[in-house]
């Protein structure tokens, strides 16, 4: 089936046409205008997709929407999001009646998990776990070839996993400390180097901070020139991320897990510190036969969106 992605961001909406073999013809993205009424912002959104519908031919085309917060499936209606003011949005009434297309909605992680699932993994792996590691940390769970939303939408949310009870754990966006977030995602992993370089005034890694101020890429290219400092603070992310990964796999035993988003691109430096946990571990065969794979897509989730969709109205 032909179908169409939209993938919600706070600062943009991205949108992907798919045709029936699941090729994608057409990307483009809008600003997302927070300012307007959740009414106003769906009215643009159906009038994009109706467009889409004219050059795509008109008929039977899935509507596929991934969100940015707290999603209910069933009801398709955005509860929550941190970024995007309009709370308990029903978009999928909204757009179902104004463009006639099935609606399927889902949150932006699991849309995006769905891409690498169906576009760059070509369904390879039914059994499945996607981890996109950016500002936050997103999770995507697929088993036997489905996705799991979980009772409420809700599953997938390992970045708020505790992985340290003591008192002094940092702060996570969440309000809770300890989190894996807290750790290994951007705010953390910012935090953590701000706090390496003072510890080593001498690093590259303080260097390269003073000079051009904090970035990711300065870990990495720190790292790259042979720094102690950042090769010990990506292995300290690996080793943290390794340990909230092995707990998810020792619950799913998945045949891959896939990392994306904007940390993953220093996988060089933080990879081998997540083999040794998954190494480490007692109980071995789901260590030994799982996939540690790097999603070299970004930009996936409008794309997985249209897929999802394709994919659920077929089975309907
Ligand atoms: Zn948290």
């Amino acid at each position: 089936m032909k179908a169409i992605g939209i993938d919600i961001g706070g600062g943009s909406v991205k949108f992907a046409a798919v045709d029936a073999a699941g090729r994608v013809l057409k990307r483009f993205a809008m600003p997302t205008d927070t300012a307007q009424s959740a009414d106003a912002f769906a009215a643009g959104l159906a009038a994009a997709v109706n467009a889409l519908k004219a050059d795509f031919g008109g008929k039977n085309i899935a509507l596929g929407i991934g969100l940015p917060g707290d999603t209910d499936p069933q009801k398709g209606m955005l509860r929550w999001a941190p970024n995007i003011p309009w709370h308990n949005f029903k978009i999928k009434t909204a757009l179902e009646a104004a463009t006639g297309c099935r609606c399927f909605v889902s949150n932006d992680a699991n849309m995006a998990a769905w891409g690498v699932y169906a576009e760059e993994l070509k369904y390879k792996y039914q059994n499945l776990i996607v981890m996109t590691i950016g500002t936050g940390i997103g999770c995507g769970i697929i088993i036997g070839g489905r996705l799991y939303n979980g009772a409420t939408g809700s599953a997938g949310e390992p970045g708020h996993a505790k992985i340290d009870f003591g008192p002094r754990a940092p702060l996570c966006g969440c309000g809770g400390r300890g989190c894996l977030e807290a750790y290994c995602g951007a705010a953390g992993i910012r935090r953590a180097a701000l706090a390496a370089a003072r510890k080593n005034p001498q690093s590259a890694l303080a260097g390269l901070i003073k000079k051009e101020g904090f970035s990711a890429e300065i870990i990495s290219a720190a790292a790259q020139a042979g720094d102690k400092t950042a090769l010990a603070l990506w292995r300290d992310i690996g080793l943290r991320l390794g340990r909230g990964l092995a707990n998810m796999i020792l619950l799913l035993n998945p045949q891959a897990v896939v990392l994306a988003g904007g940390v993953s691109r220093g996988s060089k430096y933080f990879e081998g510190a997540v083999r040794e946990v998954f190494a480490s571990q007692s109980v071995r065969t789901p260590f030994e036969s799982v996939k540690l794979l790097i999603s070299r897509r970004q930009d996936i989730g409008a794309a997985g969106a249209a897929l999802y969709a394709a994919a659920a109205a077929d089975e309907k």
